[in-house]
């Protein structure tokens, strides 16, 4: 191992591909060939619009965080892997001091360290670094752009545990982009016995119909708020009682309040504009919570649980394969969205 190409975002639209140092692993630290890489919409923005929100690219970043990798080397200090084992890597690791950290809520730890968050780099390369605790190692049968997509997969775990869905809830997604398809594979799994999800793109829909849902809706940016959330009701028999959204639409949040049950739960998964309207007091005076969904804390074991037990397949997701050599064009395709690309794969390793 003498080379390690790294794709690393030096400003808006300026993305490179170049040869680094292998980093040594710390103590409590594993260094990974890397396997597959996920391209995940937050690198694109970075790429067109160097920013999202507060994170702003300033200085040289490395690319990526839905990944995996094969242990090449442990620190002295690891116990749980060893050389050859495959993981899925968890990519924030928080300080496990603070009060946040301590209660289990670590996504919402001020000083966690994000691959791929300004400042900090992300995984998109041959060679990497992480901290042990953070890697889960994956059974034999389940393969590596798998074990990348426990990154996403565990965004719609949160978002369902936050949404409490549960066996025979009755479930609205709204947006069928990657994050809505896996809230709607961890619905399923969970227990939800209907589940409908909308999206104003046809393939996407399609893709979904494939992955469980029990119905769809095509929508249109300029539909009737009113009449979408009747034909929500219409179509499920029912109102919702827990609702996803993931597509940070304005139009698509104020669907959302409108159409859960009484009682129910709203979870805000999608990022739009950082202020909107909402129909408030229709969602106070039902009781209808409005919860927020951010990233996931203790859901890599469970969401690798669901892929190795065979109950949710996340391979569909996977629309578009490149390897590390052609990041480039990967990136340019996940821009575009051409050829109806859903989730695109960077495979580092040639095996893959
Ligand atoms: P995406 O852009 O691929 O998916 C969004 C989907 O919503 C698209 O399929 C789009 O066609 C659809 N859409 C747009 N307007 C719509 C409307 N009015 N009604 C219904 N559907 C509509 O993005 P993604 O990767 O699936 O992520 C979804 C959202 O979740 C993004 O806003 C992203 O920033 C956010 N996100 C949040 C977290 C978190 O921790 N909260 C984590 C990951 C992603
Ligand atoms: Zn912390």
């Amino acid at each position: 191992m003498t080379t390690n190409l790294t794709a690393v975002l030096h400003k808006i639209d300026d993305l490179r591909l170049e040869d680094r140092a292998i980093p040594e692993p710390q103590d409590h630290e594993v260094l990974l060939e890397m396997g597959s890489v996920g391209i995940c919409g937050s690198d694109v923005h970075y790429l067109v619009r160097g920013a999202i929100g507060d994170f702003v690219v300033k200085a040289p970043m490395i690319m990526g965080h839905e990944a995996s990798g094969t242990v090449a080397k442990v620190g002295k200090n690891v116990k749980n892997l060893k050389v050859g084992d495959r993981v899925a890597i968890e990519p924030g690791v928080p300080c496990k001091a603070c009060e946040y950290c301590k209660h289990g809520r670590y996504n919402l730890c001020a000083d966690i360290i994000f691959c791929a968050t300004p400042p900090c780099h992300g995984n998109l390369c041959q060679y990497y670094t992480h901290a042990a605790d953070f890697c889960f190692k994956l059974p034999d049968h389940v393969s590596l752009p798998e074990g990348a997509l426990l990154e996403p997969l565990s965004v719609g775990v949160h978002a369902c545990r936050r949404a409490d869905v549960r066996l025979g809830s009755t479930v609205l997604v709204t947006g069928a982009g990657p994050i809505g398809l896996v809230s709607l594979l961890s619905a399923k799994a969970m227990g939800a016995t209907n589940v409908i999800i909308t999206d104003i793109m046809q393939n996407r829909l399609d893709l979904a119909k494939e992955l469980g849902a029990d119905h769809t809706i095509l929508l249109d940016k300029d539909s009737d708020e009113t009449a979408i959330v009747k034909k929500i009701h219409a179509l499920l028999g029912k109102e919702p009682d827990k609702t996803i959204e993931c597509s940070g639409a304005e139009s698509s949040i104020r669907i959302a309040i409108q159409a859960t049950k009484s009682g129910g739960v709203v979870v805000i998964v999608g990022m739009g504009k950082p202020n909107v309207t909402i129909p408030l007091v229709n969602a106070l005076v039902r009781e209808v919570d409005i919860r927020g969904v951010f990233r996931y804390a203790n859901c890599y074991p469970l969401a690798l649980e669901m892929i190795a037990s065979g109950k949710v397949d996340v391979k569909k997701l996977i629309t578009h394969n490149y390897t590390l050599e052609q990041t480039l064009e990967a990136f340019e395709n996940a821009k575009t969205g051409a050829g109806g690309a859903v989730k695109i794969m960077i495979h580092c390793k040639k095996e893959n």
